[in-house]
């Protein structure tokens, strides 16, 4: 059951920026966004391509409340619409639908409903507006904008062409007033200019934005034991929601059994089973009631759950497009979420036995796509980058440091014996029965429920490994076993320590590659961000979305709830400033949260931060950067031998952070740094003097001039100081 419709906005001709605000609660447009909202205002009909998760719905929920008379948004999919109509009650607009779905009585009242002209938005599917008594009702209502949502359903080259779609065309010649959007996330060119051709859009009015998905992290990972693997993975993102990917029914079940069988709460979907067990289980995955969904491709069409936190594939996908369309349903909230593809060659040789067995007309295309996916999984250039170029976007940086081979690539090596030997002695501690993913959730400080029932938050060990982020302590835990300190057990997964290790409790030095940090570091500990009270939040959430019988996003997103947990509002002027509280929102909501932060604060004697409307999301999830935390703490007084020992990295990390500092205008005590340098005193003074001569852009030439005899390492240093002199 849906909440009842709200009083219907009336159209104000107030400006788009003061509704994406007013009603929807955000502060700035998506890309592209504000200009094809523009354009439909505008009344030029627009062709959208968009990813998923790209913001396509607010380019015709928005100009649906500024525009007079009525919306009709075009929607294959039943779960889908429902869920929209659902988030756009909750934000007090006026939003019906009419499918197959609904009982005789349901549809004459909405029907009633939109004829009396309550309605802002109807939203239908194709089939049932194509039929004469719904035209009807059109022709007596204002139509004024008519939205195609996955408009590559009109494309006889799209993967999901429907008759129905064809005779759209009709509706809207017989509608010719109203302004067209088409929308869809396939990029083919073929489908586009199809799309174009049969809804006679021209050019100038299509809107292509970039495929990147900047927080999806992207990894393949060998596949060498589905079960454990994905255990493992699923320990790294306990109580988070999302989709594992097989290629058959058979292995969906079998593989959701055995998860069950190891306490995952999860559910299996797939065409095989009966209508009203999907219906259950989608049901139970999207409310959060089970978080984890093992499903074939079957699932996945038409799921708007913003917070999906990661994809995972067990099998191998049959193409780039099909895989990036499956892991495109997580993070649609813009937070960080992961997808992995455990890939193994005999997946490829299966496919390829399917292939053979298909049409002769469409082996070599099928085979030809499959290589391609194969090429991709196998290379170790940036993934990310790897797809987009496949998609034809050519303007896109080297490395993206949010893909395994990026954050692998091409490190220094520093030394790692201290991160060794809290690792190994929490392995030590926690006496050698467990894996990688627990020991990490020890060192970090995580308050999950195997570490405190197991008693392992009063173990010494416990949170000092606060410095590196989960993926960077995995990376370091494959070295130390690479290395022989440690061996794994095979069939548990669990950590034993080596005589290698011993030696290493002793002093032997560990060395080896940190991974970069990357934004998950940031995003599982903004500054200032209380995990505890997010928990309660989140359990007050699902107890509200409950009693309405509604899915907890459609209360607050995520981003929303960790809004509230990094700025801690008191006020409801507080609460307003927050993503995604809009004033229907506020009206209905702030009283049920506020108390719980007040509350709060008043148990951890924490008050209010201020938000102000320009903090941008990126600032707000990325803490102090390491090179301003360095640089601070050289000014307190550190030396570099210090912030090396505090940091665990080697001498040209600190100076790196330092050079950055000062870049970023920073100022650091010249004399001291000058100190830090090995060199003569005169032999520094000519470095410094060659820098001034001949600029600061290249050390080549100075590494030459001084014969190699001044490290590179030195140079670095003595650059900043000429620098520094030098303004
Ligand atoms: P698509 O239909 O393109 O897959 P959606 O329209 O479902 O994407 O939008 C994805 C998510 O992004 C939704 O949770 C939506 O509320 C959010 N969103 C859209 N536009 C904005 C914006 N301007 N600011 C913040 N969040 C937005
Ligand atoms: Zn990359």
């Amino acid at each position: 059951m849906l909440p009842s419709i709200a009083d219907a906005i009336a159209p104000d001709h107030t400006s788009p920026q003061e509704t994406l605000r007013r009603v929807f609660g955000y502060n700035d447009f998506r890309p592209r966004q504000a200009e094809i909202i523009a354009n439909v205002l505008h009344r030029r009909d627009t062709l959208v391509i968009m990813p998923t998760g790209g913001g396509k719905s607010l380019c015709y929920q928005l100009p649906a409340l500024l525009l007079d008379g009525l919306t009709v948004v075009v929607s294959p999919l039943i779960a889908l619409m429902q869920d929209q109509v659902g988030q756009l009650r909750q934000l007090g607009v006026a939003a019906v639908c009419l499918n197959s779905s609904l009982s005789a009585a349901d549809y004459l009242a909405t029907v009633k409903k939109v004829r009396q002209g309550e309605v802002k938005l109807l939203y239908v599917a194709p089939e049932t507006l194509l039929r004469s008594e719904l035209l009807m009702l059109l022709e007596q209502c204002r139509l004024t904008l008519l939205a195609i949502d996955e408009a590559h359903c009109i494309s006889q080259w799209g993967h999901d062409f429907r008759p129905e779609y064809r005779q759209l065309v009709e509706v809207r010649q017989r509608f010719p007033q109203a302004v067209c959007l088409a929308l869809t996330a396939t990029a083919t060119p073929r489908v586009q200019a199809d799309i174009k051709a049969s809804l006679g859009f021209r050019d100038e009015n299509e809107f292509i934005t970039s495929f990147d998905r900047p927080n999806l992290f992207v990894a393949v990972t060998p596949k060498v034991h589905t079960l454990r693997q994905t255990l493992a993975f699923l320990t790294a993102h306990a109580g988070q929601s999302g989709i594992i990917y097989c290629n058959t029914q058979r292995q969906v079940d079998e593989l959701s059994a055995a998860l069950v069988e190891h306490d995952i709460a999860c559910l299996p979907y797939h065409a095989g089973l009966d209508s009203a067990t999907r219906r259950r289980n989608q049901t139970a995955f999207l409310r959060d009631n089970t978080p984890v969904m093992v499903a074939t491709i079957a699932f996945g069409m038409g799921i708007d759950k913003p917070d999906v936190r990661f994809v995972l594939h067990v099998d191998l996908p049959k193409d780039i497009e099909s895989y990036y369309q499956q892991i495109g349903r997580a993070g649609r909230d813009g937070l960080r979420a992961d997808c992995l593809l455990l890939y193994s060659y005999g997946d490829v040789q299966t496919i390829r036995y399917f292939i053979s067995q298909g049409a002769a007309s469409e082996q070599a295309e099928r085979t030809q796509r499959l290589q391609t996916l194969v090429r991709w999984a196998e290379g170790d250039a940036c993934r990310r980058r790897a797809l987009l170029t496949y998609f034809g976007e050519t303007d896109i940086a080297d490395v993206c440091q949010m893909c395994d081979n990026c954050l692998a690539g091409a490190q220094e090596r520093v030394d790692l014996t201290v991160p060794a030997q809290k690792f190994l002695s929490c392995v030590a501690r926690t006496r050698e029965l467990f894996g990688a993913n627990h020991i990490i959730q020890v060192l970090r400080g995580s308050q999950a429920k195997e570490v405190l029932q197991r008693g392992h938050h009063q173990l010494s060990t416990y949170g000092i490994g606060q410095e590196f982020s989960v993926e960077q302590w995995k990376h370091l835990a494959r070295q130390f076993i690479q290395q022989g300190l440690l061996t794994q057990d095979m069939q548990y997964g669990s950590l034993k320590l080596t005589e290698k290790a011993r030696a290493v409790f002793k002093g032997e030095p560990v060395w080896g590659t940190v991974a970069a940090a990357t934004i998950s570091a940031a995003v599982a500990a903004p500054a200032g961000y209380e995990a505890a009270l997010f928990e309660r939040l989140r359990a007050h959430r699902k107890a509200l979305a409950d009693a309405q019988g509604a899915p907890p996003y459609m209360i607050f997103s995520d981003v929303t709830l960790q809004e509230m947990v990094i700025y801690l509002p008191h006020s409801k002027a507080a609460f307003a400033l927050l993503q995604g509280v809009g004033q229907q929102k506020l009206a209905r909501y702030a009283d049920e949260f506020l108390p719980l932060i007040a509350a709060y604060c008043r148990e951890h004697g924490l008050s209010e931060r201020t938000k102000t409307v320009t903090d941008g999301p990126r600032r707000l999830r990325a803490g102090k950067a390491r090179s301003e935390e360095v640089g601070d703490a050289f000014v307190a007084g550190q030396s570099i031998a210090d912030l090396m020992e505090a940091h665990s990295v080697k001498r040209p990390t600190i100076i790196s952070h330092l050079g950055k500092y000062a870049q970023e205008g920073g100022t650091l005590p010249v004399e001291r740094l000058r100190a830090e340098s090995t060199l003569p005193a005169v032999v520094r003074d000519q470095v410094i003097a060659a820098f001034r001569n001949k600029g600061f852009d290249y050390l080549r030439p100075i590494f030459d001039a001084f014969a190699g005899d001044v490290s590179y390492d030195e140079l670095h240093l003595l650059r900043i100081v000429a620098r520094l002199e030098a303004t």
